[in-house]
C-alpha cells in the first residue's frame, strides 16, 4: 500500500507541476491526500489560499460546498472537486426555495448562512460565517433578528454568545452527531490532565463539557500551546492526523472513532490524479449566482477585517 500510495504521489506531483495547479485539503481528507496538498485548512482558508495563489487549476479535497466557495471566489481560475460525489448532508439540508420561503414568512430579519451551504443558499443570504467568526458577524449587524442557516447546533451555540434572538433552521452535521456526551465523560475521567476541546457543530450537551469550543483551525493553533500536552478531541478524525503531524510529542484522541464523514473521504490519491489527469469534475458556480453569493461572502472577510 505504501509503495502504491508513493507511486501515485509521484504522478500527481509531476503532473500538478505541468497544469501548473495547487492542490488544497481539508483538515477531515484522509492523511495520504492532506500529505500531497499544497495546503491543508479549513474550509474559508483554503478559499482564501485559493484565491490567493497564481495557479491556474485549483484540485479541491473537500466536499462541494468548498470547492464552489473557490469557484465564488477565483472567477479566472479551474476549480476541480476530484470526487463529485462528494457532497455534504449538512449543506442539501437547506436549498434556496426553502430559504426564500422562510424569509417570506419572517420578512426583516437577516440571513446568516453557515459557509457550509451551497452557492445558491449563499446567494440567498445577506451574510456568510465561518465557525471561528460567527459571533462576530452576528454581533456586527444591526438586526435584532436573525435567521440562521443550516446548522442549528452551531446556531444554539452562538445564540448563548449574544443577546441576538437567533432563529435556527433544523440542519445538522450526522458526523458530528456521533460524538456523545457519554464518550467525552469516559475520557475526561481516563485522561484528567487533558484539555478537551469540541467543535461547534456538536450537540449543546457535548459542548458543556468541553473546555473550549473551537473551529478546526483554531484546534490547530490551541494544540500548539505549550499548556496542552494531551487533548480530547470532539470533532471529524481526520484533523488527528494533522494535529500529531505537527506536534509528534503531544497525545490527541478523537472523542469517537465513529466521528468520520463519509463524503469527505471519497477524495483518494487514485481519485486525485485522474482529476488532474482528465481535468474533471469542474465546479463552476453559474454568474448570476456567484456575484450574489460574493457579496455575502465578502461581507464576511470585510467584518472579519474590523
Ligand atoms: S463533517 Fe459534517 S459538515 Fe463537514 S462535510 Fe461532513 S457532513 Fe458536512
Amino acid at each position: 500500500m505504501e509503495h502504491r500510495n508513493a507511486e501515485l504521489t509521484e504522478k500527481i506531483l509531476s503532473l500538478k507541476e505541468k497544469k501548473r495547479a495547487v492542490i488544497l485539503a481539508h483538515n477531515y481528507q484522509l492523511g495520504e491526500v492532506q500529505d500531497i496538498a499544497d495546503f491543508v485548512g479549513d474550509s474559508l482558508e483554503l478559499s482564501q489560499n485559493a484565491a490567493r495563489t497564481d495557479a491556474e487549476v485549483i484540485v479541491f479535497c473537500g466536499v462541494h460546498f468548498m470547492a464552489e466557495t473557490a469557484s465564488i471566489l477565483c472567477l479566472d481560475k479551474t476549480v476541480l472537486l476530484p470526487d463529485i460525489n462528494a457532497g455534504c448532508p449538512m449543506a442539501d439540508m437547506v436549498t434556496a426555495e426553502r430559504l426564500r420561503q422562510w424569509k417570506r414568512e419572517l420578512p426583516g430579519a437577516t440571513v446568516v448562512c453557515y459557509v457550509n451551504s451551497s452557492a445558491e443558499v449563499k446567494a440567498e443570504s445577506d451574510v456568510c460565517c465561518t465557525s471561528a467568526n460567527a459571533v462576530k458577524v452576528i454581533e456586527s449587524l444591526d438586526s435584532k433578528q436573525i435567521l440562521f442557516v443550516p446548522d442549528q447546533y452551531l446556531g444554539h451555540y452562538i445564540s448563548t454568545k449574544t443577546d441576538k434572538k437567533i432563529i435556527l433552521w433544523p440542519g445538522f452535521c450526522p458526523t458530528h452527531m456521533r460524538i456523545q456526551p457519554e464518550y467525552l465523560t469516559r475520557l475526561r475521567q481516563e485522561y484528567p490532565q487533558a484539555k478537551v476541546v469540541v467543535h461547534p457543530e456538536c450537540k449543546a450537551e457535548v459542548i458543556a463539557l468541553a473546555d473550549e469550543v473551537l473551529s478546526t483551525s483554531g484546534m490547530c493553533r490551541y494544540a500548539r500551546r505549550e499548556d496542552v500536552s494531551t487533548m480530547i478531541v470532539g470533532t471529524e478524525i481526520g484533523i488527528i492526523h494533522r494535529l500529531r503531524k505537527e506536534n509528534p510529542n503531544k497525545k490527541f484522541i478523537p472523542v469517537s472513532e465513529q466521528a468520520v464523514c463519509p463524503r469527505m473521504k471519497l477524495i483518494t490519491l487514485d481519485s486525485v490524479l485522474w482529476s488532474l489527469q482528465e481535468m474533471t469534475p469542474e465546479v463552476r458556480v453559474p454568474e448570476e449566482i456567484r456575484s450574489r453569493a460574493k457579496a455575502a461572502v465578502d461581507k464576511m472577510l470585510e467584518i472579519g477585517r474590523s
